[in-house]
């Protein structure tokens, strides 16, 4: 009789992606999503996130970060977010 009750330790398969500046986070962190309003959305994170606008090319980080038409491809500025629906 072979009682081979191994527990042996798991792999931890633990990919901590924790980066310290501002580089390129996914949107799962947002802890609030505001009404889409023609077409983008507004999220708001728990800590200031780095991306690069995609409209006004500039690097920014802040908590607010737009996207438009829900792809979190293109990632946009609050400041592009209010100029988008000023002029719409
Ligand atoms: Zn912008």
């Amino acid at each position: 009789m072979d009682s081979g009750n191994q527990q042996g330790v798991e792999p931890t398969a633990l990919a901590h992606g924790a980066q310290k500046n501002g580089e390129h986070e996914p949107l799962a962190q947002a802890v609030k999503t505001y009404n889409t309003r023609d077409g983008w959305t507004l999220h708001r994170f728990a800590s200031a996130t780095g991306f690069s606008c995609t409209r006004c090319k500039k690097r920014k980080k802040a908590k607010l970060v737009a996207t438009q038409d829900g792809s979190l491809g293109n990632l946009y500025c609050n400041g592009c977010y209010g100029q988008h629906l000023s002029i719409a």
